[in-house]
C-alpha cells in the first residue's frame, strides 16, 4: 500500500489530467495520475493493426508555429521540442468533397477569404463581414490564445447558433455547406453550434495544421514523460471506485482492489457523469446532477485503413467527402445500420517511419449518433460476435464504398486493419456513449454545458473535454483554467506566455 499523502491525486491519463499533472508537478506539487486502463493516455493512445501504428482521438493539431494559441501551451508543458511534428500542405490542409466541386482549404486567414471570393464572388461582402468577425471575436476571449489578453472577455456574447449568423451576414447555400464543412471536428449541427465553438475550431486550424509522427515521438509517452521528469507519477491498471469524503472534502480515493490513496486535493478527468458513480450523489444538487448527465456530442465509427500501394493521396491533408450538400444532414440522419447513406466521411493519415513512402496509416471516421450508439450497444449485449460484428462490417463497407465516389480504385490500395465503434471508446476510456466531444454545448443550453472547475466537495476539482471546449485544445485550457484557480490567474498566464519563468 501506497502510504504516501499526495499534494494530488489526478483521476485519468488522457490529455486534460496529464496537462493538469504537468502544470502541478512544474508548481512543485508531488501528483499521482490514476489511470483504469492498462495503457495511459486516454485519447492520446495510439493502437497497432497489421503493422501500422493508428491514433485514437489525435489526429491533427492547429496553431503549433511559434507565437500560436498551441504553440505557448505545448512549450508551457514543455513537450514542444519533443514532437516529431508533420506540417500539412500550406495550400491544401484541408480538402472538401461535394458531389459536384472540391475545395482546398489552404492555411491562412487572408489566403482563404482571397479563395472564397474567388469562389463565390457575388458573396465578397458577406466572406469579408465573416473574417472580420473571426478576428473580433478570437481577440477578445480569454485564454484560447494565451498571447492575446483582452480588456473584457466576450465570450459569452458570441454563443448564439452559427446557422443564425451565417444567415444574419447574407451566407447560404454553398458557401454556408463549405464554411460548415469542418462541423464534424466538434460534433455539432450549425443549427446547435455556438458561433464562438465554429470560430475557435476554424481559427486554430488556419493558423497552421500539423499531424503528430506517432511513430517517431508517441503523444502519450511525451506527457507521461514530461510529467515524470518533474517528480510526478502514473499508475495504470488503477480503476478509482470511490472518493474517500470526510465532511464534504474530499482526502482519497479507493481503488477497486480497495487500496486507499490520500491527498490533499483530487482532480477528475473524465466524462463527468461518472463523478456520480464515484461519490455520492446527493453531495450535488438535482439541477447539477441533472446538467452532468445531459446529451453527448455523436460519437465516432472509425475504419484503421492500411494503405498498401505507395500512392496515398492523403500525405499532406485531412478530406471531408460529403455525398450532399447538406452538411447537417449527418446530424439529423434515422439510422446508418439501414439504408440511410452516411452523408460524411472524413479521412486522415498518419506518416511511415521512412518519410519517402506514401505506404500511410489511415483512419476514415464518420459520426454515429446516439441512437445508433444505443442499438450498437444492444448488439453488442446481446451478441458481442455476431450482430454486433454484423453491424460493424456494415458500417465499414458503407465507409468504403462513400471513399469510393473519390478515390474509385480504394479497394485496389487499401487493406481494412481494424474497425471501431463509440462502443469501444466507452470500453477504454469510460465516456458516456462513447461520445467523441463529450457534454454538447449547445447554443440554445451553452451555460448548462459549461462547468466550473471547482465543485460543492471541498478539494475536489474537475477538468476535460467537457468541462471547457473540446479538443485537444479546449481540453488542455480546461485544465489550465483549474489550475488558474489554484495558483493564480495572472501568475500562471504570465508563465505561459513566458513573460516570468
Ligand atoms: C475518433 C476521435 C478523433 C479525434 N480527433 C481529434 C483531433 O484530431 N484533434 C483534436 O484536437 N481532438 C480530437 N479529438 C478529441 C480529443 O481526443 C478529446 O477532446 C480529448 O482527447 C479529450 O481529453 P480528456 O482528457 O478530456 O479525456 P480522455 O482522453 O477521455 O481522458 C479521460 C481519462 O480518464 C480515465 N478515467 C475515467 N474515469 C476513471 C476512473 N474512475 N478511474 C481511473 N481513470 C478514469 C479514462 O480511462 C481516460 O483515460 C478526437 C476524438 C475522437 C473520439
Amino acid at each position: 500500500m501506497d502510504k504516501s499523502i499526495y499534494d494530488t491525486i489526478i483521476i485519468g491519463s488522457g490529455i486534460s489530467g496529464m496537462a493538469a499533472g504537468i502544470m502541478l508537478a512544474k508548481e512543485g506539487e508531488k501528483a499521482l495520475v490514476l489511470e483504469q486502463h492498462s495503457i495511459a493516455g486516454g485519447m492520446t493512445q495510439t493502437y497497432s493493426r497489421k503493422g501500422k501504428i493508428f491514433p485514437t482521438g489525435v489526429h491533427r493539431l492547429g496553431s503549433l508555429k511559434p507565437g500560436q494559441p498551441l504553440w505557448y501551451y505545448f512549450t508551457y508543458l514543455d513537450i514542444m521540442d519533443k514532437l516529431d511534428l508533420v506540417k500539412l500542405s500550406d495550400d491544401c490542409f484541408e480538402r472538401v468533397y461535394f458531389p459536384t466541386n472540391n475545395y482546398k482549404i489552404p492555411t491562412g486567414h487572408d489566403n482563404f477569404q482571397n479563395k472564397l471570393i474567388k469562389n463565390f464572388p457575388d458573396q465578397e461582402k458577406s466572406i469579408a463581414t465573416y473574417f472580420s468577425d473571426l478576428k473580433h471575436v478570437i481577440s477578445n476571449i480569454g485564454m484560447y490564445d494565451p498571447g492575446i489578453i483582452p480588456k473584457k472577455d466576450l465570450s459569452l456574447r458570441h454563443t448564439g447558433p452559427l446557422e443564425e449568423y451565417l444567415k444574419s451576414i447574407d451566407i447560404s447555400g454553398r458557401l454556408k455547406s463549405l464554411l460548415t464543412a469542418n462541423s464534424p471536428l466538434y460534433g455539432i449541427s450549425s443549427k446547435e453550434c455556438p458561433l464562438l465553438i465554429h470560430f475557435i475550431v476554424s481559427d486554430s486550424y488556419l493558423n497552421s495544421s500539423f499531424r503528430i509522427n506517432e511513430l517517431n515521438t508517441p503523444f502519450s509517452d511525451t506527457l507521461a514523460d514530461s510529467f515524470k521528469a518533474k517528480g510526478g507519477k502514473i499508475y495504470v491498471n488503477s480503476h478509482v471506485k470511490k472518493l474517500i469524503i470526510k465532511n464534504k472534502t474530499v482526502i482519497g480515493v479507493i481503488l477497486d482492489n480497495n487500496e486507499r490513496l490520500f491527498s490533499k486535493k483530487i482532480i477528475f478527468s473524465g466524462h463527468p457523469s461518472l463523478i456520480l458513480d464515484i461519490c455520492p450523489s446527493e453531495l450535488f444538487r438535482p439541477a447539477f446532477r441533472n446538467r452532468l448527465n445531459q446529451a453527448n456530442t455523436p460519437g465516432l465509427f472509425g475504419v484503421a485503413l492500411k494503405w498498401t500501394k505507395n500512392n496515398c493521396p492523403l500525405e499532406k491533408n485531412d478530406t471531408y467527402i460529403y455525398d450532399s450538400w447538406d452538411v447537417n444532414y449527418q446530424y439529423g440522419r434515422d439510422n446508418i445500420l439501414q439504408d440511410d447513406p452516411l452523408g460524411m466521411v472524413y479521412l486522415s493519415a498518419l506518416p511511415d517511419k521512412d518519410k519517402s513512402n506514401k505506404n500511410f496509416a489511415v483512419t476514415a471516421l464518420t459520426g454515429i449518433s446516439s441512437r445508433e450508439t444505443c442499438l450498437l450497444k444492444k448488439y453488442y449485449k446481446e451478441s458481442k460476435n455476431n450482430k454486433y460484428k454484423a453491424a460493424k462490417n456494415k458500417i465499414t463497407q458503407k465507409i468504403l464504398n462513400h471513399i469510393k465516389q473519390v478515390y474509385p480504385d480504394i479497394f485496389e490500395n487499401i487493406e481494412v486493419a481494424d474497425t471501431y465503434s463509440p462502443i469501444t471508446f466507452q470500453r477504454y476510456t469510460l465516456t458516456k456513449n462513447g461520445s467523441a466531444y463529450g457534454i454538447q454545448k449547445t447554443a440554445q443550453r451553452f451555460l448548462e454545458g459549461m462547468f466550473h472547475p471547482a465543485t460543492k466537495i471541498r478539494n475536489l476539482f474537475l477538468t476535460g473535454q467537457s468541462i471547457g471546449f473540446n479538443g485537444i485544445h479546449g481540453s488542455i485550457v480546461s485544465s489550465v483554467n483549474l489550475c488558474q484557480l489554484l495558483f493564480g490567474k495572472e501568475y500562471l498566464t504570465n508563465k505561459i506566455v513566458g513573460r516570468q519563468n
